[in-house]
Order: structure tokens, then sequence, then C-alpha cells
């Protein structure tokens, strides 16, 4: 109770399943007294390209354009965009984020994919000598909570799916400071019986009621490749 937890959410479609563990989500944490913000990329026509346009006047070099350099300057003196600065208030507020999403090419949707490119920046979320246990958002926790197309039993078989979580979890959350939660996957929920598609939504309603007594994954690369 009184935790505040940010859900960053790209799915085009308030009816797809993504939209119910979405719904799920809010109303459960919502009912334990959690206060809930949601980022709903693709309704807020959220920019996923780093570009020029997020930073508001002058240029620290306009001979040469660094995004990762012009971005670190821009926050240094609050120039960088309004929609930017609104998602870092967003995450410097929450204790615990999370990311809603289908699995696009073994990845996040691009929108999600940019979320994390333009927000994430220097000086906000690390710096060079803060990184992983030293990153600048320290003390909270994130979950990534996602749907697959293909069936457990195939990843199974095809390679485990921890090693997509590699990149996501560690090479953004961990790298930023950011504690992380066992993720949670809905498995193929196109193709598998309604009565499994109403297992899996009660699943995460049930993991939701005891979220805050879990200990973050030890994210090391035992965990992803042993
Ligand atoms: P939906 O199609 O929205 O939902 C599935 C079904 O659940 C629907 O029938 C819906 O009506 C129903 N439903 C919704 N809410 C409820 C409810 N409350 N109760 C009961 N039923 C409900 N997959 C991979 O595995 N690996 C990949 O690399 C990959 N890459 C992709 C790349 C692209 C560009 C795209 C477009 C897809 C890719 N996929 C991949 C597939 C993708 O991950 C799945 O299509 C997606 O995860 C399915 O989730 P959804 O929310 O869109 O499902
Ligand atoms: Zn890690």
């Amino acid at each position: 109770p009184g935790k505040k937890v940010l859900i960053v959410y790209a799915h085009q479609e308030p009816k797809s399943f993504n939209g119910s563990l979405l719904k799920i989500a809010v109303e459960e944490l919502t009912k334990q007294g959690c206060s809930v913000m949601v980022s709903d990329l693709y309704a807020m026509q959220f920019e996923p390209r780093a570009t020029r346009n997020d930073i508001v006047g002058h240029l620290h070099n306009s001979e040469a354009f660094n995004y990762a350099v012009e971005t670190w300057e821009a926050y240094k003196r609050g120039g960088l965009s309004k929609d930017l600065v609104e998602e870092q208030k967003k995450v410097q507020e929450a204790d615990l984020l999370i990311f809603q999403f289908p699995l696009f090419w073994f990845s996040m949707p691009a929108i999600l994919k940019g979320w994390m490119d333009r927000v994430l920046v220097q000086g906000f979320a690390y710096d060079l000598s803060k990184v992983y246990d030293g990153g600048l958002l320290q003390d909270k926790l994130s979950l990534f909570s996602f749907t697959t197309g293909g069936s457990k039993e195939k990843y199974a078989i095809r390679g485990d799916i921890r090693y997509l979580l590699w990149p996501m979890q560690h090479g953004i959350m961990h790298f930023c400071g950011v504690k992380v939660l066992e993720p949670h996957i809905c498995y193929a929920p196109e193709h598998v019986s309604e009565e499994n598609r109403k297992e899996m939504l009660a699943a995460w309603t049930q993991r939701l009621k005891t979220l805050w007594k879990e200990e973050p994954i030890d994210c090391s690369p035992e965990w992803y490749f042993k």
C-alpha cells in the first residue's frame, strides 16, 4: 500500500490480451492501495525516434550531432523535450516499473524500445561511472510482462526464452540500477483455448497479490545462460 507503480504499455488494441493484462494490473494494484500511472504508448502517439527534436534550444555541439551527449547536456540544463520530462518524472516517482507488451522479433515493440532510448538518458538513469548496481535509478523494481506467439513447448525446444531477456533486463534495467523481478510470460494467447486464456489472466492477478513479497532475481549471466 502506498507504493507507486508505472506501467509502460505497448499495444494498439484495448481489447487485446495485453490490454486485458494491463486492465488486471491497474485494478489489482489500485485495490491494494498502490497509486498506478500508465503510459499507454500508442494512445499517446509516443515518439520512438531519438532525434534532435528531443533537445529544446541550442545544441552543445551543432557541428556534429551526438544524441547521447546532447541529451545528457540538455538534461543538465533542463532542456529536454516535454514528453521526455513527463516520462522521467513518472519513472522518478515509481517504486515499480511494469513493461506490458507483445514480443516482437524476440524483443520489445519499437515504440517501447524508443521509450527506453529516449527516456533513460545519461545523467537521469546512469552516469559514466554510475552503472549496474551503481546506476542512478536505485531502489526501484522492474518487471517485464509480455505475451508471445510461440508456445512454451516451442521455446523449450528452440532456445530458452531467458536469453531474450538479457538485453532488456540486464542491458537496460540493471544497467540503470533498477532491480529485476521474475518476468511474467503468457505464451501464445492467440493459440490456446478460452479456458487457458482465463487461467493465464487469473495467474497474473494471483501473482500481483504477492508481488511486493518477491525478491529480485539474481540478474547475472548465470540466470540467463546457465
Ligand atoms: P491478442 O490477439 O490480442 O489476444 C489473443 C486472444 O485473447 C484474442 O482472441 C483476444 O480476443 C483474447 N482475449 C483478450 N482479452 C481476453 C480476456 N479478458 N479473456 C479471454 N480472452 C481474451 N511471437 C513470438 O513468439 N516471437 C517473436 O519474435 C514474435 N515477433 C513478432 C513480431 C511482430 C512484428 C508481430 C506483429 C508479432 C510477433 N510475434 C512474435 C507474435 C506476438 O508476440 C503475438 O501475436 C502477441 O504476443 C499476442 O498478444 P496479443 O495481446 O496481441 O494477443
Ligand atoms: Zn543484470
